[in-house]
């Protein structure tokens, strides 16, 4: 049988695992960030109709640039943007791909603060880029200090933030966005994937694009949308940025039924985006119970809750699983993060938790 180490793949990737959260068919599913809410139906029939009329010109190759939807986006995101500032992708994934791929690669370097998203340093790994592991502090914090020496001492091409961070949940001051700005002499990646689940208040890194032109903020349509499946990313910069990406994007990446199906779903926002106030406070009514069970929480400003701590953390996720309820092994050791379901879905995971623990 061949395997991997049988291929001539590139030395830089033997011995690297792949992204790898389980997709196991189980009732209760906590473990992706995704958005428990399912389309309603008059989503759903907007959705066939649009789809329906984009299928009438599948013959056809899409809007290379996707101008309507990035019009949208704009319109969606506000702080004066326009379509110019705007990128769509296949999911914010491939549009960390597409930074990597234009300011990382062969002989640059990416920083990032982690515990944070598992996918920043396999990107940097696909693209060639050398990965420098940052910390935090003990509440999962960054101390601008000694993020800003790290950035001085290292001086990568691409420094990574994440706000509110996964797998911790951690909001990020807009100060220290602005330090690290100040210090870096590459990009800065502000990964806004849950900002719609932040406290309200919470300024965006979109209010320094302005003032900062190597300033790149994304966000994706995967969560507080609940359009995971459809594969739906994006990003805002200087129209500089975007020039950069048209170098390295391949042509007719985003399909015209995904680019039908990210304009319905912008069109229903106030529908979509009116389960987040219910996650909020599902959330939040998760961190004061896992606390009232004597567990070790992180403050959450995302639809996920880091707990802990375990000495066989690998246990607890597995006694959860053989109560029907799938979380995620994730983060630091010990620790584990419950994605934030519907109340009942919610009930079960502390039913389930609270029989592994007593
Ligand atoms: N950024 C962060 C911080 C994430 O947690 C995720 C998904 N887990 C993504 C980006 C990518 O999501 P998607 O490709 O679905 O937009």
């Amino acid at each position: 049988m061949t395997t991997l180490d049988d291929l001539p793949i590139r030395d830089d990737l033997r011995g690297k695992h792949p992204y790898g959260a389980p997709q196991l068919n189980v009732a209760v599913q906590l473990n992706t960030n995704e958005n428990p809410y399912a389309p309603s139906e008059a989503l759903l029939d907007d959705l066939a109709r649009a789809v329906r009329q984009g299928a009438a010109s599948l013959n056809r190759y899409p809007d290379r640039d996707a101008v309507e939807l990035r019009k949208d986006l704009a319109d969606y995101l506000g702080h004066g943007l326009t379509a110019g500032q705007l990128w769509a992708a296949n999911g914010s994934n491939e549009i960390l791909q597409q930074t990597l791929q234009a300011f990382g690669g062969p002989g640059r370097s990416a920083i990032g603060f982690e515990p944070s998203y598992s996918m920043h340093p396999i990107i940097a790994a696909g693209t060639s880029t050398r990965w420098i592991e940052g910390g935090r502090e003990e509440d999962f914090s960054l101390d601008p200090d000694r993020a800003v020496a790290l950035i001085e001492e290292h001086r990568p091409d691409v420094v990574f933030l994440t706000s509110p961070n996964n797998p911790t949940g951690t909001a990020l001051p807009l100060p220290v966005i602005e330090r690290v700005l100040a210090a870096a002499p590459g990009m800065v990646i502000v990964d806004e994937a849950y900002f719609e689940f932040a406290r309200t208040g919470t300024p965006s890194a979109l209010s320094l694009l302005p003032e900062h032109p190597r300033l790149i903020v994304t966000r994706t349509m995967s969560k507080a949308f609940a359009m995971a499946g459809a594969r739906v990313g994006y990003l805002a910069a200087d129209p500089a940025v975007i020039d950069a990406l048209l170098l390295v994007r391949l042509p007719y990446h985003l399909s015209t039924l995904t680019q039908a199906a990210a304009r319905v779903a912008l069109a229903h926002r106030g529908e979509l985006l009116g389960t987040v106030e219910a996650l909020r406070q599902e959330r939040d009514a998760t961190v004061t119970w896992l606390r009232q069970r004597g567990l070790s929480v992180a403050d959450s400003d995302a639809n996920f809750v880091l707990f802990g701590k375990f000495p066989d953390r690998h246990a607890v996720w597995e006694g959860v699983l053989d109560r029907g309820v799938l979380i995620r092994e994730t983060g630091p050791a010990g620790w584990l993060r419950v994605s934030i379901g519907t109340s009942d879905e919610m009930a079960a995971f502390r039913a389930a938790l609270e029989g592994v623990l007593s």
